[in-house]
């Protein structure tokens, strides 16, 4: 799948599932501007990504500060041009706690990422997508979103939000030339599923690792959607756990 002429900018690109999706966006063609709050991690893979022959380079962000968010979309742009995909990933399951027993601010703090941040994210590349007549966003939500998950209220809530967003997001911009998606990555091997682990709240905590979907089943499934083979999909909530779209997607 040739990403050749793209220009993708990544959030949450210093590991896990961002890292994963940035390196592999780079290993098909695109140019991909990785962003994170860990600014030597990003800037390392970008070296890696470069000395592979691939064309990326990285900044410092915090998505829930729209101010950082603008100076990587526009850093983006500057480097290789303005931002075609948006994968706006970067998330925390922190704080993983009862609502009676939690703290206001880090509960406020989760919001201010997984749902604000991801409306930075897409606020900053919009209106140039929605100019050119083209784009591809790809909104990483959570089956957390729909379902009431002992510890996680400040998780589940963004995520639902960040979906719902996305609804929002696709019916304003419908029939514009932009292919976006709320997409729910499954239980994927990542350092979050560690955190999860070790927190022993709720069901999702007791899923061994052996049992958690490979983070590159995720990839491909978020590549399929940055490609026009995803446009009669445009718009939708997709979650690896439909089996139809795994099917579709060629993994298991
Ligand atoms: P990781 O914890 O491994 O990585 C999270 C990434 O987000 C890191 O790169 C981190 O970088 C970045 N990040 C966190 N806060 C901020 C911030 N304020 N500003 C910028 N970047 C930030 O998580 P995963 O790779 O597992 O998760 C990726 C996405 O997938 C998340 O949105 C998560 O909610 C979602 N997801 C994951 C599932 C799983 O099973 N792993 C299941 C369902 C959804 P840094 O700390 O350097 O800023």
């Amino acid at each position: 799948m040739s990403m050749l002429g793209e220009v993708a900018l990544v959030t949450g690109a210093s590991r896990g599932l961002g890292e994963a999706t940035a390196r592999a966006l780079a290993a098909a063609g695109a140019a991909v501007m990785l962003t994170a709050r860990s600014e030597q991690r990003v800037a390392a893979i970008a070296q890696e990504i470069r000395s592979a022959g691939g064309r990326a380079d990285s900044i410092a962000c915090d998505v829930s500060d729209y101010a950082s968010m603008v100076r990587a979309a526009e850093r983006a742009a500057e480097v290789f041009g303005p931002v075609t995909i948006l994968i706006a990933n970067a998330g925390v399951i922190e704080p993983i706690a009862h609502v009676a027993t939690s703290d206001p601010a880090e509960w406020a703090r989760a919001i201010a990422i997984n749902l604000v941040g991801g409306y930075n994210s897409v606020r900053c590349v919009l209106p140039g997508m929605l100019d050119r007549g083209r784009g591809a966003i790809v909104n990483v939500s959570s089956g957390a979103a729909n379902h009431a998950l002992e510890g996680w209220s400040a998780y589940c809530a963004g995520k639902a939000g960040f979906t719902s967003f996305s609804n929002v997001l696709a019916h304003e911009t419908g029939g514009r030339g932009l292919r976006i998606f709320a997409f729910s990555p499954g239980t994927i091997d990542t350092d979050m599923q560690g955190t999860i682990r070790a927190s022993g709240m709720n069901p999702v905590s007791k899923i061994p690792r052996e049992s958690l979907r490979p983070v590159s089943h995720a990839v491909d499934a978020i590549l399929y959607l940055c490609s026009p083979a995803a446009d009669d999909l445009a718009g939708g909530v997709i979650s690896m756990n439909d089996e139809n779209f795994r099917k579709r997607i060629g993994v298991n």
